[in-house]
């Protein structure tokens, strides 16, 4: 059993932390410490610890990450000049936080920017 973490709490609302898209497969919410002005974690509610732990059970929630990224850039007005989705994998892709997590980043040019 994977151990939670505290985007479980954010999931579940325990603790103060605004969401900006809630559904039965996934959550959105903005990233403490922004690397862009517009940065925002959308995460699966179910605790999936990395990319190496998905299943085929999982390709709804993986997708719904896709359909709602799109739709917070288009809220976020980013759409046009365009973003970037990054998820990290264990410790070569600098996975910091065990529940998958689609990074949503954008609002100005982001160069290479392969650490985030
Ligand atoms: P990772 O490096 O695992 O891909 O990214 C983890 C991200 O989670 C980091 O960008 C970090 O700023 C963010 N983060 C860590 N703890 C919290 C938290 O308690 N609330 C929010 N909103 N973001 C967090």
């Amino acid at each position: 059993m994977a151990e939670e973490t505290i985007f479980s709490k954010i999931i579940r609302q325990e603790i103060d932390a605004p969401l900006l898209y809630q559904d039965e497969l996934v959550t959105a919410f903005r990233d403490i410490a922004p690397k862009a002005s517009s940065h925002i974690l959308i995460v699966p509610n179910k605790l999936i610890p990395t990319i190496n732990d998905v299943s085929a059970d999982d390709e709804a929630a993986l997708g719904r990450m896709i359909t709602v990224a799109k739709q917070l850039a288009k809220e976020e007005g980013i759409e046009k000049n365009g973003y970037r989705l990054i998820i990290n994998c264990n410790q070569h892709g600098g996975q910091e936080v065990y529940h998958i997590h689609m990074h949503l980043v954008g609002g100005e040019p982001l160069g290479p920017m392969l650490c985030i």
